[in-house]
């Protein structure tokens, strides 16, 4: 039985203090023979302002973790998108304007601000230590050093400082410190992301200016727009309780993102090229777009507008869209990875979010059954031998999205019918994951 006979508390550092890690630590929490303590790098976790969408999948694995982390979306001023979205095509000459397809799911996609969600999700933890400002910037099993204890992990702080605890769990994101221990040094090909090509880039703006540049067509329903161009893709959405608006958009078509650092502010006059390159064949709304969301004083109806009032203030940040092409394993020893660090996938689904929160589900399922040091290895491994196969599937799908959403996808293009077939089926393996089944598979292998 999970968590009889204990003699002393496990520590569990907890490597990250994202959306992925503050799941963990609540489900964790409950679990009487763990301490556990979370590492954040910022001082700050939860000052993100962007917003992402949390589909049914998601929602569902919330609920089963703790009711009250399902109701944080909606503390948070999360929008229900009914339909999840609608695409339409925004290449002339190939049914600019048109509609192509509403896209549903039993229960719609919400749409939550990332940092008034982990604000939430944090007063969950409010009994968790969260140490701010501490990056973690090595980690060591202990097995590896010739005086260490086998079942023990020593982290290493930017301050110099370090602890040894009985196991770490890796939810440092897409550059994260634990997958390098984790996977080196038998993968050291595994270890950094890739960058896809693509880059993208996100403003939140209030929903009237988003009515005033859109009109109501676009922003009287909640729903989530999508246009798709010949390389690259615009999309629009609301969170904070309908108060404000999400423009996103990905060139992928002639540009790629070239820079060292992987975010930064664009040049007006590399903008000025991209957008003849990218959206030159774009209508009035995506024009619409960039102009609210590179000039903050939006011209609505052409693009020399946009141009000119992008130029008289010149800030948009971008950045690269990153993947890991591979993750071998997700455990070794007493160390493990969970979310972006685990394996991050393509955003063109929407998926990445959801995967954190399944994961953080199965990991504290099989934590329930560790009652010793040596009880951690074992939980590692079997979470791995379930989470790894889900994700390579969200992987593989959110790559092919990615190139439908670009109009790139082989054997389907910018031909309205093809999208509309496969539209039909969108994020179906994301959405309709049965997370209940996955909990009994655990117990099952834990046992
Ligand atoms: C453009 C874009 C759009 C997206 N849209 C969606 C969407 O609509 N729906 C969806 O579900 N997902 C979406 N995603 C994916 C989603 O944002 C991520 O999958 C999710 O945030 C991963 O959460 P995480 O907790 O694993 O990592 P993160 O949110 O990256 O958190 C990692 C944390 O670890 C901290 N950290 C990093 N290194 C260290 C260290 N060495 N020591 C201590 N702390 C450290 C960081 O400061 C950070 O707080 C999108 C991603 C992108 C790029």
């Amino acid at each position: 039985m999970p968590s009889a006979g204990i003699r002393q508390p496990l520590d569990i550092a907890i490597a990250g203090g994202g959306i992925a890690s503050m799941c963990l630590a609540r489900a964790l929490g409950d679990i009487p023979n763990l301490r556990v303590q979370i590492f954040e790098a910022r001082q700050d976790p939860g000052e993100d302002g962007q917003a992402f969408g949390l589909g049914s999948n998601a929602q569902r694995a919330l609920e089963l973790m703790d009711p009250i982390l399902r109701s944080a979306i909606d503390r948070a001023g999360g929008v229900r998108m009914d339909p999840s979205a609608r695409v339409m095509m925004a290449s002339p000459g190939q049914g600019h304007g048109e509609w192509i397809a509403d896209i549903g799911h039993e229960i719609p996609q919400i749409i939550v601000g990332r940092g008034a969600f982990q604000r939430e999700l944090q007063k969950t933890i409010s009994h968790i230590p969260i140490h701010t400002g501490q990056r973690i910037i090595k980690v060591e099993d202990q097995a590896a050093s010739s005086t260490g204890n086998p079942c023990q992990v020593k982290i290493h702080l930017e301050d110099g400082s370090s602890r040894i605890v009985d196991a770490v769990i890796g939810c440092d994101g897409v550059n994260s410190v634990v997958r390098t221990a984790v996977l080196l040094p038998e993968h050291p090909e595994s270890v950094k992301s890739s960058r896809s090509g693509s880059y993208h880039s996100r403003t939140i703006i209030p929903i009237q200016d988003g009515i005033n540049a859109f009109g109501d067509e676009y922003c009287k329903l909640k729903v989530q727009n999508i246009w798709i161009g010949n390389g690259c893709v615009v999309l629009t959405d609301r969170f904070d309780d309908g108060k404000k608006m999400q423009l996103i958009t990905n060139f992928g078509g002639k540009r790629t993102w070239d820079r060292e650092e992987d975010w930064g502010v664009l040049d007006g006059e590399v903008l000025k090229q991209d957008l003849a390159m990218e959206f030159g064949d774009f209508g009035k709304e995506v024009w619409a777009v960039r102009g609210l969301q590179w000039s903050g004083n939006p011209c609505y109806q052409c693009a020399d507008c946009s141009l000119k009032a992008h130029q008289r203030h010149a800030k948009i940040y971008a950045g690269a869209v990153k993947t890991h092409v591979q993750t071998p394993t997700y455990a070794k020893g007493n160390m493990c990875l969970l979310g972006d660090a685990a394996q991050t996938i393509s955003p063109a689904q929407g998926a990445g979010a959801g995967q954190a929160i399944e994961d953080a589900l199965a990991l504290a399922t099989v934590m329930a059954f560790v009652q010793s040091p040596e009880d951690i290895a074992k939980a590692f491994q079997v979470y791995d031998s379930v989470r790894r196969p889900r994700r390579s599937d969200v992987a593989r799908s959110s790559g092919e999205a990615g190139l439908f959403l670009r109009g790139r996808l082989e054997g389907v293009g910018l031909d309205m019918e093809k999208m509309r077939q496969y539209l039909s089926k969108w994020a179906d393996n994301v959405h309709n994951y049965d997370a209940a089944k996955m909990v009994q598979e655990l117990k099952e292998r834990m046992r």
